[in-house]
């Protein structure tokens, strides 16, 4: 039987919660263990759904201790990870959804859920900080609610759990678009892989076995070491010194491709925040790091100075610059989709829509063609996207390889070029990862990867 919601609920007359001077003053009261932690998921999943993006919003979850900001972001993320099972299993519960001036509630029943369900709150503590939690947001007469539906989820939520399934969090635009290009198997078991939280890699200046020993992780290549971590990176060992960055395996794949760079002029278009940057300089390359965001260069400018590496940086959309002579090497990391990269952005899924696509396809377009110009004769240029979108990849290189006039043409991708990443090289010389065929890794992030060559004029 569903639980009703009286519609007055949704025609709660006082000013928003979180933002009216009563909610401010009880947010500063001592409070009960967690509530300020979940106060803060709250805010923060109203950030995401508002268009926030998750690191932004955790940025803005106020001052926590180091243990609870942990904390706040092991809720939020699973609450966006498993949104759609959550949210499918509240719908059979409610008769209707908060609306109106009490819409947000269902952040908190969201909240309480993802405890309950995936988190192994016990029952008493998840249902009873649900409730305080609606109190202390302002939102009284859900109380009852809370409490009615946190009952319900204790007592049957995990068979109504079992009848859901990972897929039920990707929005169907998604699902049809990866089930139609990679097929039904490969997009369940990249979405139970998305439902987990990812390992930390590491990509090390130099030495990697003595920083996999030093680090505790494990080299899942030559080069990136892996190792399970919740916590602040930033603390770790060697980080302030600048002995490595993070970067995920496959990331780690588009900069080697280029083979020898010592001595080389690469341009690297789209660079920040610069692993992949930090990746050409270390290989002997002299760098021009592009990005048109005058923030995120700033960030790869501090990034290089932690790594005591330089580059030339400029700030331009790419479509409008002109290096003064021709370059050996580009790489483009361009702006995409991210759907590749859902285990560790579980909000992308919110923040995109198929027009999206088409948007960021057509600069992507744009972007190649302008790079293609910039190439030496015998030069080589890398095109890659951490997306899962085949119009975000293939249909890319396809369209650019039929325009008139082209002059680069496919360099295909050897198995020993791709090492640890064979397994993805298509037909036609390019790289498609799929996070479900690396599950023996511990899975990666999805990357489309094409390489291309110049002709020697
Ligand atoms: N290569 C980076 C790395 O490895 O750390 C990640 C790059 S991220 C996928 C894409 C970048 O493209 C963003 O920093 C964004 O600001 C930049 N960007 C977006 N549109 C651009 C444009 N038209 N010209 C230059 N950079 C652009």
């Amino acid at each position: 039987m569903k639980i009703y919601m009286p519609r007055d609920m949704c025609k709660n007359k006082s000013s928003h919660p979180a933002t009216s001077s009563s909610s401010r003053k009880q947010s500063r009261q001592p409070a009960k263990s967690g509530l300020v932690s979940r106060l803060a998921a709250f805010n923060a999943l109203k950030d995401v759904s508002g268009g926030r993006h998750l690191d932004e919003a955790m940025r803005h979850a106020g001052d926590l201790a180091q243990r609870d900001r942990g904390f706040v972001r092991l809720l939020v993320t699973t609450v966006l990870r498993r949104h759609g099972q959550i949210d499918r299993i509240l719908g059979d519960i409610m008769t209707e959804r908060p609306a109106g001036r009490t819409r947000d509630a269902i952040e908190i029943l969201r909240l309480g859920a993802a405890q309950l369900l995936f988190l192994e709150t016990g029952a008493h503590a998840a249902v009873d900080s649900t409730v305080d939690l609606m109190r202390a947001a302002g939102f009284h007469r859900m109380t009852g609610l809370a409490n009615a539906v946190m009952r319900r989820l204790s007592r049957d939520g995990a068979a109504m759990l079992a009848a859901t399934d990972p897929q039920d969090n990707l929005p169907d635009w998604i699902r049809q678009n990866w089930t139609h290009h990679w097929g039904d198997e490969r997009t369940r078991r990249t979405m139970e892989l998305a439902m987990m939280p990812p390992p930390l890699d590491i990509t090390p200046a130099r030495d990697p076995a003595g920083w996999a020993a030093r680090l505790d992780g494990v080299l899942v290549d030559d080069q990136t070491i892996r190792r399970d971590f919740d916590g602040d990176p930033t603390k770790l060992e060697g980080f302030e010194d600048g002995a490595w960055w993070v970067q995920d395996a496959a990331a780690a794949l588009p900069a080697r491709l280029f083979g020898d760079l010592a001595g080389r002029r690469v341009i690297d278009l789209c660079a920040a925040p610069g692993g992949k940057t930090a990746q050409l300089i270390a290989a002997g390359a002299h760098v021009t790091a592009i990005d048109t965001s005058e923030r995120r260069l700033g960030i790869l400018r501090r990034n290089l100075q932690r790594l005591g590496m330089s580059a030339e940086l400029v700030k331009i959309d790419g479509r409008r610059y002109r290096p003064e002579t021709a370059v050996d090497a580009v790489l483009i990391d361009a702006p995409c989709s991210a759907t590749g990269t859902l285990r560790r952005r579980p909000d992308v899924p919110h923040h995109r829509s198929p027009a999206d696509i088409e948007t960021l396809a057509k600069t992507q377009g744009e972007l190649l063609a302008a790079a293609a110009e910039w190439l030496a004769p015998g030069g080589c240029l890398i095109y890659a996207t951490c997306s899962l979108q085949h119009e975000e990849g293939e249909a890319i290189i396809d369209a650019f390889l039929r325009r008139p006039g082209n002059r680069l043409t496919i360099d295909p991708v050897t198995v020993a070029d791709a090492g640890l990443f064979a397994a993805a090289l298509t037909d036609a010389g390019t790289l498609r990862i799929v996070p479900a065929d690396f599950m023996s890794l511990g899975g990666v992030d999805g990357f489309y990867i094409a390489r291309l060559k110049s002709g020697h004029g």
